[in-house]
C-alpha cells in the first residue's frame, strides 16, 4: 500500500491485442472513482518498461506468454506483486495467440515473416537481441502462480469493475460456471 493509503497496482501487456486494456479504459467515469483508491505504478497505458516495475499490491496481466522476454517480464511482476490477476482469456488459457501452438515454431516464423501476403520483410529476423519465440504460447498459470482470473475476450468493463472492487474490498472475486459474477 502506498504512503497515501492507496492500493498499488501495475498492469502489463504480453501477447494480447490490447483489447483487455481497452476494456479497462471502458470503465469510463468509474476510472475517477478507481483513481481515488489505487496508485497506478506502471501500465502500458503510460509506459512499457515492464522490466522496471516496482513492488505493488496487485499486478494485472493481459495476454499470454509467447517469447522469452515476456516470460522474464511476467516472472519479474510475479516477484513484485502480492496478488497476480490474469486479465482476459489470452492470459487465462492462451486463446487467440495460442492458435499457433498447432504448428512448429519454424513454420510460424516462416508464415509470419516470409509467406504472409502483407509481408514486407521477406526473411526471418535473426538479430539475437530480439525476443525468442517459445515453442508454445503459454497461459500465465503455466509459468507463475495466478491468484485471480477475469474471464472474457475481452472481459467487459462491468466484469473488470466487479473484480477490482472485490479486490479493493479485500475479497476474492468469484464466478459461476457461466463466468458470471455472483455475490
Ligand atoms: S482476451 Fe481477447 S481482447 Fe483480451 S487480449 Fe486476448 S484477444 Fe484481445
Amino acid at each position: 500500500m502506498s504512503t497515501n493509503g492507496k492500493i498499488k497496482v501495475a498492469t502489463m501487456w504480453l501477447s494480447g491485442c490490447s483489447g483487455c486494456h481497452m476494456s479497462f479504459l471502458d470503465l469510463d467515469e468509474r476510472l475517477l472513482e478507481l483513481g481515488k483508491a489505487i496508485d497506478l505504478k506502471a501500465s502500458p497505458i503510460v509506459d512499457i518498461k515492464f522490466d522496471q516495475i516496482p513492488e505493488v499490491d496487485v499486478g494485472i496481466v493481459e495476454g499470454c506468454v509467447n517469447n522469452n522476454e515476456q516470460e522474464e517480464h511476467l516472472r519479474h511482476l510475479r516477484d513484485r506483486c502480492k496478488i497476480l490477476v490474469a486479465l482476459g482469456d489470452c492470459a487465462i488459457m492462451g486463446n487467440v495467440p495460442a492458435l499457433r501452438n498447432q504448428f512448429p515454431v519454424d513454420a510460424v516464423l516462416q508464415r509470419g515473416f516470409v509467406e504472409t501476403e502483407s509481408t514486407q520483410i521477406g526473411e526471418i529476423p535473426m538479430d539475437p537481441v530480439m525476443p525468442r519465440l517459445l515453442a508454445k504460447a503459454r497461459p500465465l498459470k503455466e509459468i507463475v502462480k495466478v491468484d485471480v482470473s477475469i474471464p472474457g475476450c475481452p472481459p467487459d468493463a462491468d466484469t473488470i469493475w466487479y473484480a477490482l472492487t472485490e479486490l479493493l474490498a479485500g475479497r476474492m472475486p468469484k464466478w459461476d460456471e457461466r463466468n458470471l459474477k455472483y455475490d
